[in-house]
C-alpha cells in the first residue's frame, strides 16, 4: 500500500492545466476522487466549470498562432522531447493510473504507459509526414495544389476507462497537425490527463497548446463543446453523451469526431484452436476489468465447440485473482465506481430471469468488500434480442451464444447497433476473410482480440461512431484540406470570362 499515490500532495495548486499553469475550478462545485479498490479518497478538488472553460479556450487561441506556424520539424522536435519526458515518468504515471481506476499495476505498466509513449513518438514522427494529393495542371491554365492545415482549436472529451491513453489519443494527432487542445478528462479520472499536460509543458511545449479542464459533462463538458471559439469536437465516450454531444456542436458547425460505444463479437468457427480462443475470450473479456469499449463481449461459438468452448471459459474464469491493484500478482481490478459495479450487477441480475449465470454474478467478500470488485461473470442461454446480449454493459461480464452455419455466426455478430470492433477464430483462411469482409466493425482481429498499434486507425462503424483515432489516418480529422488554384498565364482576359462577358 505504500506504492500508492499520493495525490493531494501532488495536486494541491488544483487540478487544472490552463496555459500552462496548474489551477483551481471556479464552479463552487467539489469534487473527490476516489480510488475503487479501497473507496478510500485520493483526491478532492474544485471542478471546472464555464469561466475555466473559457479561460482555457483563451490560452489555446493564444498558443494557436505560434503552434499552428511552426514547422513539422519544429512540432516533431518537441513531441519526441515529451516522449521522453512521459517515459522517464512511467512508474509514476503507471502508479497515478492504477489509483485513480484500480486497474493492475501490471496493465498499466505494460500496456496504458507503454502505449502512451509510444503513440507520442508516433505522433512525433508523423507530424513530418502530412500528406496530399500532387500538385499540378488539372486546368490547362492553373496549377492547384492542397494544404493540409490545422483546424484550431481542439475542444475534446475523454472517458474514464483509459485516461491516460484517451488524454493521448485526443492531444497528439490534434498538436501534430498544428491545433492547440483544451481537453475534458471525465471528472473521475483526471490525474494522469493533468501529469500528461505537464509532461509536455516540461517538453517545451509551449503553454496554452495542451489545457486540460476537470469539469462535470453537463456543466464544463456542454460549455466546451458549445463554445464559438473552438473548431472542433472531438469525443470519447457512451453513445447516448455522444448523440447529445453531436446535436451541440452542431449549432456551431463544429467538425466532430466521435469516438462511442462498443459491443465487440468473438465468432469462433468450428475449425477453430479452442485452446487459443478460450484464452482470448477471457483475456479480451477481461482486459480493464471489461471497462474496454472493444472487450470481448458477446461470444458466438459454432455449435460443435459450444460446450467445451463454455467449459474452458469457466474454468480460467476460476483461476482468475482479483486483489489489490497494486500486487503485481492481481489479474483483475476493481471496476471504476460503486456505482459503475451496480450497473453491471444490475444487467447480470435481470439476465437471471431469462439466462443462466454459470460463473460469477456478484460482488466478492472479505478484504475486497470494500472496493467496488465484482467477480469475473459468465453468462449462457440468452436470446440474441435480450438486453444482456445487445446493451454495452462495460464489466467483466462474457455472454457465449452457440450458432450453426457461417452466414448465421457472421449475422449474428452484425446484429447490435454498435460496430467498433470484433474478432473471428478459425484456421481456415477463406472462412476468417469472409468473415472480416462481411463484419461491420472498424477493427476486426483473427485468431485474437485486443492488441492495438499506433500505426493502425481506431474508430467505429454505426453507433459506435466516426472517425479514426491513431495512425496518420487520424489527420484527415484534425486537420482541413484547402485547395490554392493558381492561375499561370497571367491573361487578363481569360477564356471562361466569356460565360459572363457578351462575345465581341
Ligand atoms: P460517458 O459518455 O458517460 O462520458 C464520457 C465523457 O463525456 C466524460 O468526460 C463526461 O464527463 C463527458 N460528458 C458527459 N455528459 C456530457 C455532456 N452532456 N456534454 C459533454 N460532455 C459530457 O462515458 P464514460 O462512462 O466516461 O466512458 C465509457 C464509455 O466510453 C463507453 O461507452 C465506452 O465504450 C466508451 N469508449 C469508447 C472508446 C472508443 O474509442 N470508441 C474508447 C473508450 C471508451
Amino acid at each position: 500500500m505504500s506504492q500508492r499515490f499520493d495525490a493531494t500532495e501532488r495536486f494541491a495548486e488544483g487540478a487544472q492545466c490552463i496555459g500552462g499553469r496548474p489551477r483551481h475550478g471556479t464552479s463552487g462545485r467539489e469534487h473527490t476522487v476516489i480510488d475503487p479498490a479501497t473507496g478510500d479518497e485520493l483526491l478532492g478538488y474544485e471542478l471546472a466549470g464555464p469561466a475555466d472553460v473559457d479561460a482555457a479556450v483563451a490560452a489555446a487561441e493564444r498558443a494557436l498562432p505560434e503552434w499552428s506556424r511552426a514547422t513539422p520539424g519544429e512540432r516533431s522536435d518537441a513531441m519526441h522531447r515529451f516522449a521522453g519526458v512521459l517515459a522517464d515518468r512511467a512508474g509514476d504515471l503507471a502508479r497515478a493510473e492504477s489509483a485513480q481506476c484500480g486497474k493492475p499495476i501490471r496493465l498499466t505498466t505494460e500496456f496504458d504507459v507503454p502505449g502512451t509513449v509510444d503513440n507520442t513518438a508516433f505522433f512525433a514522427g508523423a507530424a513530418r509526414h502530412l500528406e496530399g494529393r500532387s500538385a499540378g495542371e488539372y486546368s490547362a491554365d492553373h496549377t492547384s495544389y492542397v494544404r493540409r492545415e490545422p483546424i484550431g482549436v481542439v475542444g475534446s472529451i475523454a472517458p474514464w476507462n483509459y485516461p491516460l491513453q484517451m488524454a493521448a489519443w485526443k492531444v497528439l494527432p490534434a498538436i501534430a497537425a498544428g491545433n492547440t487542445v483544451v481537453l475534458k478528462p471525465a471528472e473521475l479520472t483526471p490525474l494522469t490527463s493533468l501529469m500528461f499536460a505537464r509532461a509536455a509543458s516540461d517538453a517545451g511545449i509551449p503553454d496554452g497548446v495542451v489545457n486540460v479542464v476537470s469539469g462535470a459533462g453537463q456543466d464544463a463538458g456542454e460549455h466546451l463543446v458549445g463554445h464559438p471559439s473552438v473548431a472542433m469536437t472531438s469525443f470519447t465516450g457512451s453513445t447516448p453523451v455522444g448523440r447529445r454531444v453531436a446535436e451541440i456542436a452542431t449549432r456551431t458547425v463544429k467538425r466532430l469526431h466521435l469516438e462511442l460505444g462498443g459491443k465487440a463479437p468473438f465468432v469462433v468457427f468450428d475449425d477453430a484452436d479452442l485452446e487459443a480462443a478460450v484464452h482470448g475470450a477471457v483475456a479480451g473479456s477481461l482486459i480493464n476489468t471489461g471497462q474496454d469499449c472493444t472487450a470481448a463481449t458477446r461470444a458466438y461459438v459454432q455449435r460443435p465447440l459450444y460446450e467445451a468452448f463454455v467449459a474452458g471459459v469457466a474454468d480460467l474464469l476460476a483461476g482468475v485473482r482479483l486483489g489489490d491493484p497494486f500486487d503485481p500478482r492481481t489479474d483483475l481490478g476493481p471496476l471504476i465506481s460503486h456505482a459503475q459495479r451496480d450497473r453491471v450487477a444490475g444487467f447480470v441480475e435481470r439476465a437471471r430471469a431469462y439466462a443462466t449465470v454459470v460463473t460469477g454474478g456478484r460482488a466478492p467478500g472479505g478484504d475486497l468488500a470494500r472496493g467496488a470488485y465484482y467477480l469475473p461473470t459468465l453468462v449462457t442461454g440468452a436470446a440474441q434480442d435480450s438486453e444482456i446480449v445487445q446493451a454495452e454493459i462495460f464489466g467483466p461480464v462474457l455472454v457465449v451464444l452457440p450458432f450453426d452455419g457461417d452466414d448465421e455466426g457472421i449475422a449474428l455478430a452484425n446484429d447490435t447497433p454498435y460496430g467498433l470492433a470484433a474478432s473471428v477464430w478459425s484456421r481456415d483462411v477463406y472462412r476468417t476473410g469472409r468473415a472480416t469482409r462481411e463484419i461491420k466493425a472498424g477493427c476486426v482481429w483473427v485468431n485474437d482480440h485486443i492488441p492495438i498499434v499506433s500505426e493502425m486507425p481506431h474508430g467505429g462503424f454505426k453507433a459506435s461512431g466516426h472517425g479514426k483515432d491513431m495512425s496518420a489516418y487520424s489527420f484527415e480529422e484534425y486537420t482541413q484540406l484547402k485547395h490554392v488554384m493558381s492561375d499561370n498565364t497571367a491573361i487578363a482576359r481569360k477564356a471562361w470570362h466569356r460565360t459572363v462577358f457578351a462575345a465581341d
